[in-house]
């Protein structure tokens, strides 16, 4: 498809076109700073920061055929913002996601992430939050679980990705570096392992699950306010085909609750088969 009047494409008033990645604000801000009103306990001022991170000026490719160069650009530019926007007294937490596909609910198909700075820690934060600090660390203990290499799918340096030990949907990926709060915190030579392992966690989706596989990612980092915290990147693939999985999607919306028809030490065991036959292609 031709990207005609798309708004993140060169040409447009909102793109900087000497700029290979560029962030620019949301057209269509839940959250802004001139945000008032609310009713307390029940809501309050939608007060933030909604942006929109452009992660090429190309419409047609993809964040998992960027070169490792581009990818941590694009990445190191998206967590020098997040680290900026928190700075704000009124901000609680800085949130970061990238939907792939329409059905994942991308109406814009030029590469592109978003970014919510928001004046409260969102819910699976605040959850984590209590497991992921100090000696209790759940994604430390993880790491130290006796079967934990029958989940693992890939390792580079001391970035580790695995399929959870409770995953919310089959394939659901882990991406971990070592316990830190920030992912802007990382040194550079894990930032590179960070974003290498990612770039194939999702060329291994790809193989996987289909060429276009419909996905969320985030980067989970510290609340402002949280003691400690150990920031990860999650990669959860949305699988609508029943022939694939059977879930119970009653049990989610009415409980919270998921059950799942596969083990993920199955899934971890395909996807490293795939990522065997994914590097000796790209070896061959
Ligand atoms: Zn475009
Ligand atoms: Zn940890
Ligand atoms: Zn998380």
């Amino acid at each position: 498809m031709l990207p005609d009047n798309c708004p993140f494409c060169p040409g447009s008033s909102e793109i900087d076109s000497s700029l290979d990645v560029q962030i620019i604000p949301n057209r269509f801000p839940p959250y802004t700073l001139s945000a008032g009103g609310g009713t307390p306990p029940f809501s309050i001022p939608a007060y933030g920061v909604s942006e929109i991170v452009i992660e090429s000026l190309n419409h047609n490719t993809d964040f998992s055929e960027f070169g490792l160069e581009h990818a941590l650009k694009v990445v190191r530019t998206t967590l020098e913002r997040m680290r900026q926007l928190q700075e704000d007294p009124k901000i609680k937490y800085v949130h970061f996601f990238r939907n792939r596909g329409r059905s994942g609910g991308v109406s814009i198909t030029h590469p592109h992430s978003q970014i919510f700075a928001l004046p409260f820690v969102p819910p699976r934060i605040a959850k984590e939050t209590e497991h992921l600090n100090g000696h209790r660390c759940a994604l430390c203990k993880a790491n130290t679980l006796p079967d934990h290499a029958e989940r693992v799918v890939l390792s580079r340096g001391e970035v580790v990705v695995y399929v959870p030990y409770a995953p919310r949907t089959p394939y659901e990926l882990i991406i971990q570096p070592t316990h830190t709060r920030y992912l802007w915190d990382l040194g550079s030579a894990q930032s590179v392992d960070l974003v290498y392992a990612l770039l194939l966690a999702l060329k291994l989706l790809d193989r996987t699950l289909g060429d276009e596989t419909v996905y969320t990612l985030t980067f989970h980092n510290s609340p402002k306010e949280a003691e400690d915290f150990h920031a990860h990147v999650e990669l959860i693939p949305v699988i609508t085909d029943r022939r694939r999985v059977r879930f119970s999607r009653g049990l989610e919306r009415s409980s919270g609750s998921y059950l799942l028809d596969t083990l993920p030490e199955d899934k971890a065991h395909e996807l490293r088969t795939n990522l065997e036959e994914l590097v000796r292609i790209n070896l061959s």
